[in-house]
């Protein structure tokens, strides 16, 4: 093989590549089902997107956002769930006053910081090609609210 040492990007058969499994400087944090980024396979506007909101966040705060789900593969259905077969939606964890790279819910006001989480999803919105934002905490403008997404905002591009 031609390649020296450089880890290869997984890609899959849509060639879509596996999100970047975070690198320690990056912006954001991963997680999801299934984990190691079995569940990251981006399409190539959801990775431009990404990685460009990484770039503008990490310029003003030092805590990482949380990245789960985005497609599976190929492209197969999630148990339970028939969204996130595109690579165009991914699920972004609410920001934390404490930084750790853990679940908040947005009514658990110790913990979960709202103004930080507002900033983010405004990144987000302002990103041409964003066509919704699901998310219950509807003192953030531009969110709708969704069935359990209350730990979770979720990010549709246009197709
Ligand atoms: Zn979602």
């Amino acid at each position: 093989m031609a390649n020296s040492g450089v880890p290869i990007q997984p890609q899959d058969t849509r060639h879509f590549f596996m999100l970047p499994q975070a690198p320690e400087d990056a912006g954001y944090y991963v997680y999801g089902t299934p984990p190691n980024g079995r569940g990251q396979y981006a399409h190539p506007a959801m990775m431009s997107m990404l990685l460009y909101v990484e770039r503008e966040w990490s310029a003003i705060d030092s805590r990482q956002f949380g990245v789960g789900n985005i497609s599976l593969a190929g492209g197969v259905p999630y148990e339970h769930h028939n969204t996130h077969r595109t690579g165009l939606e991914v699920d972004i964890r609410p920001l934390r006053k404490d930084g750790r790279h853990d679940p908040v819910f947005w009514y658990q006001h110790e913990l979960y910081d709202h103004d930080a989480t507002a900033k983010l999803i405004a990144m987000f919105h302002a990103y041409a090609g964003v066509q919704t934002i699901l998310f219950n905490d509807l003192s953030i403008p531009f969110v709708r609210p969704f069935r359990d997404h209350d730990h979770h905002f979720h990010v549709k591009l246009l197709p």
